[in-house]
C-alpha cells in the first residue's frame, strides 16, 4: 500500500443501546493510499460498516481519529460517494433527475449538471434510461444509479456497503467488472464493505478482516495478483482460503502486518 490517504488511527467505537453499551470496534488501525482499491471482510457484527460509516463521516469514533488527507473527519464532505445495499432512489424522480439531484444541493449550473448526467449515465452504461422511473429499472440497473450518483459531485474516495450483496450472480458479475473499470480511470480511491472474499480477492488491491465482537483488524491480505483475475485459477485460490481461515479463526484477533497467502495452501 502507499501513503495513507485515509487514516484510521486507533479508532474505537462505542453505541449506547437499551440494552447497555455495544463496543463495536476496539483499537482498529488502518491505512488506504491514494488510488487503491481497498476491501473490508469479516463476519457480520464485527464491525464492517460501522467502519465505513464513520469514514463516511456519518458517525464519529468514541476514541482515536481518522483523517482523510489530512484531515480529521468529522462529518460527511462532497470528497466521499457512498454507495449502499440499499439504492434509496427517489421513486418520483427519473433516472437523470436522480442523479442530478447530487449536484443540485452543490449548486451547479443547470448546463454543467446536464453534462455531467449524461456523462456520468454513460459510464454507469445507462445512457438509454436517464428518463425511466426507479421502478422500471432492474435490481442492476438501480447500482448503477446509485453509483453515479456517488460519483456526481466527482468525489476522491467511493465508499461502497455491500452493494451488490443482493445481486444475481451474472448482474453482480457485470457490476463488479463495471466498478473495477471506473475505478481505474477515474483514478478513485474505493474502500469496499464485502461480506464475499471472492469478490474482495477478485477486486482489491488489499483485503482487510475485521474479526471479533468488538471488531479488531485481524491482518491485511496484499493481494498481489494481475487484473483481470479468474477466481477459477491456482492463484486465486489460496487468496480466498487464506481470507476465510482468518475470518473463521477466531482465537488470533490481533493486529499483525500484511502478509502472503500460506504457503501450505495448494
Ligand atoms: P457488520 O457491518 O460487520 O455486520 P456493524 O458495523 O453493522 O457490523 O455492527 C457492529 C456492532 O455494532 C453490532 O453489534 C451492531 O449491533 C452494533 N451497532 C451498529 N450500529 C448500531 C447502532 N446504530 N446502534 C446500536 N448498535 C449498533
Amino acid at each position: 500500500m502507499s501513503e495513507a490517504y485515509i487514516s484510521v488511527e486507533n479508532v474505537s467505537k462505542r453505541y449506547e443501546t437499551e440494552d447497555g453499551i455495544v463496543t463495536a470496534l476496539e483499537g482498529v488501525d488502518l491505512s488506504v493510499g491514494a488510488g487503491d482499491f481497498v476491501s473490508i471482510v469479516g463476519p457480520s457484527g464485527c464491525g464492517k460498516s460501522t467502519l465505513l460509516r464513520m469514514v463516511a463521516g456519518l458517525e464519529s469514533p468514541h476514541s482515536g481519529r481518522i483523517r482523510v488527507d489530512g484531515d480529521v473527519v468529522s462529518e460527511p464532505g462532497s470528497d466521499r460517494g457512498l454507495v449502499f445495499q440499499e439504492a434509496t432512489l427517489y421513486p418520483w424522480r427519473t433516472v437523470a433527475e436522480n442523479v442530478r439531484f447530487a449536484l443540485e444541493v452543490d449548486n451547479v449550473s443547470p448546463t454543467t449538471a446536464d453534462r455531467r448526467v449524461s456523462e456520468l449515465l454513460s459510464m454507469v452504461g445507462l445512457a438509454d434510461r436517464a428518463n425511466s422511473f426507479p421502478a422500471e429499472l432492474s435490481g442492476g440497473m438501480k447500482k448503477r444509479v446509485g453509483i453515479a450518483r456517488a460519483l456526481a459531485p466527482d468525489p476522491e474516495i467511493l465508499l461502497l456497503d455491500e452493494p451488490f450483496s443482493d445481486l444475481d450472480v451474472a448482474t453482480r458479475e457485470s457490476l463488479q467488472q463495471d466498478l473495477l473499470e471506473l475505478w481505474k480511470r477515474l483514478e478513485k480511491t474505493v474502500l469496499l464493505v464485502t461480506h464475499t472474499v471472492g469478490e474482495a480477492v477478485r477486486l482489491s488491491d488489499s483485503v482487510v478482516v475485521l474479526q471479533g465482537e468488538p471488531g479488531q483488524v485481524a491482518t491485511v491480505v496484499d493481494v498481489d495478483l494481475e487484473r483481470p483475475r479468474d477466481p477459477e485459477t491456482d492463484s486465486f485460490k489460496p487468496y480466498v482460503n487464506t481470507i476465510r481461515g482468518r475470518i473463521r479463526d477466531r482465537s488470533r484477533a490481533a493486529v499483525s502486518a500484511p502478509e502472503r497467502p500460506r504457503s501450505s495452501y495448494p
